[in-house]
């Protein structure tokens, strides 16, 4: 197996950060190096300890002064909405039916599916993200494309072929029997195959029937490892059309509840307007809140209540996403701006300590993956990002006055996007160039 010595500054979160004078929540080492075997970290620690313990003659990669740190996770976005991204449009049903759905319907072509996967991969690690759980169309072409991309950069991805049979044009419809079927075979072709990991992914309540709801829920009892995800909450419009279309529901949260749709494995888009029953709810069952604040922002959607879901006595589990295309911007980095600033206008802070935990290993332990990705524990996969907080002319400048690592990541979260990420490793391999040309 080949070797490999990565030197850098480096940062690892060991659990989330109650403060920001948690020192004792994350690993940094000012001059560390990364010892890589194959496709994992073997050795993590200060250069002097593990260039020792490297082989002789090891080849060794130089990013000082650079921050290392787990590649960045996407725990929300749609591969079919690249052309979608920056649609001018009122709100989230406007935008969903004016612009995204008809771009949806492209990807029965399994020519456009593969070069959309192309770029969507490069743009993916052009802004260090590694691994992503996305949404797929409805099409089984686009779940293999996905999937397969996927395969051939040796990324670990989650993603689903989109379930939805009411409420949009018939391009991209499916029955309960077909989306039932499809995604069984989206499961027998794709699910364990490299480091892929097939979603159930009924898209949302408005484009599902109760029978296709059934469907989810019986590939949820069959399969019941597998990571479901849906919307949930975004947007009153939404709410609102939802509950009358399921009369019978408590609420928004009860419906998917009802189909045994919600447990420790389920990623729920947005949840913004919660009620405290919901909430509950969501905390009972480990499902996990995947707040996207640059779309929330976007499309108008509202405010998440990041902070106060956190910390209630009954805490929501949350993770951090960017949800392209309703999503402004590929960058975690951006993403993580534009949550520090939803959170200021709710009266909370969030500390630089916590974005990029919850980039990291916050977002990995949401996916139940910490013991694979979001790390640089040793035995984990050297999926990594290399950070320079000096990588534009006024970053440069602001980085001659800041003195702590925390003001660094706090520049980086603020300041920060793709020209920042100096490279992008996926199992130990430099992948940041990408494939697709220009
Ligand atoms: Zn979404």
């Amino acid at each position: 197996m080949t070797q490999k010595l990565i030197r850098g500054r480096l940062l690892s979160f060991k659990r989330a950060p109650h403060s920001l004078t948690d020192t004792d929540s994350y690993a940094y080492e000012s001059d560390g190096a990364l010892l890589i075997v194959g496709d994992r970290i073997s050795v993590a620690g200060s250069y002097g300890t593990v260039k020792a313990i490297a082989p002789e003659g090891v080849e060794e990669v130089d990013h000082r002064p650079h921050l290392i740190l787990p590649g960045f996770i996407d725990m929300h976005l749609h591969f079919p909405q690249m052309q979608v991204i920056a649609s001018y449009a009122a709100d989230l049903l406007e935008w969903l039916n004016t612009y995204t759905f008809p771009e949806e319907c492209r990807f029965v072509e399994s020519e456009h599916a593969a070069r959309i996967a192309t770029h969507f991969y490069d743009e993916l690690l052009r802004h260090g993200t590694t691994t992503a759980a996305a949404y797929c169309s409805v099409h089984k072409t686009s779940a293999d494309a996905f999937f397969a991309e996927a395969l051939t950069r040796g990324m670990c991805m989650v993603g689903g072929k989109v379930m939805m049979d009411r409420n949009a044009p018939q391009g991209l419809l499916d029955t309960p029997e077909m989306s039932y079927d499809e995604t069984r075979a989206v499961i027998a072709d794709w699910h364990g195959r490299g480091r892929n990991h097939v979603a159930i992914t009924p898209r949302f309540a408005i484009t599902s029937t109760p029978g296709q709801m059934k469907a989810a829920q019986a590939l949820a009892q069959e399969f019941p490892d597998l990571h479901i995800q849906t919307h949930l909450s975004e947007n009153h419009d939404e709410i609102r059309y939802t509950m009358e279309l399921y009369p019978e529901a408590t609420d928004y949260t009860d419906i998917y509840a009802h189909y045994g749709l919600l447990g420790k494995k389920t990623l729920l888009g947005h949840a913004i307007h919660l009620s405290e029953r919901e909430a509950d709810a969501l905390s009972e069952a480990g499902a996990v809140a995947v707040h996207c604040p640059t779309s929330n922002l976007f499309l108008g959607s509202g405010l998440f209540p990041m902070k106060s879901l956190m910390r209630r006595e009954k805490p929501v589990r949350v993770a951090v996403a960017t949800d392209i295309g309703g999503g402004s911007s590929y960058s975690m980095l951006r993403t993580m701006d534009e949550a520090y600033k939803i959170q200021q206008l709710l009266g909370e802070r969030l500390n630089p300590l916590e974005s990029f935990y919850l980039m990291t290993r916050g977002n990995a332990e949401a996916l139940s993956m910490a013991d694979e990705i979001g790390t640089l524990e040793p035995g984990t996969a050297a999926d990594l990002v290399v950070l320079n907080a000096a990588s534009t002319p006024a970053m440069r400048l602001r980085m001659e006055t800041v003195k702590t690592l925390l003001e660094e990541l706090f520049l980086l979260q603020t300041m920060g996007d793709d020209r920042t990420v100096v490279e992008t490793y996926v199992a130990g391999k430099a992948m940041k160039g990408g494939l697709a040309g220009e």
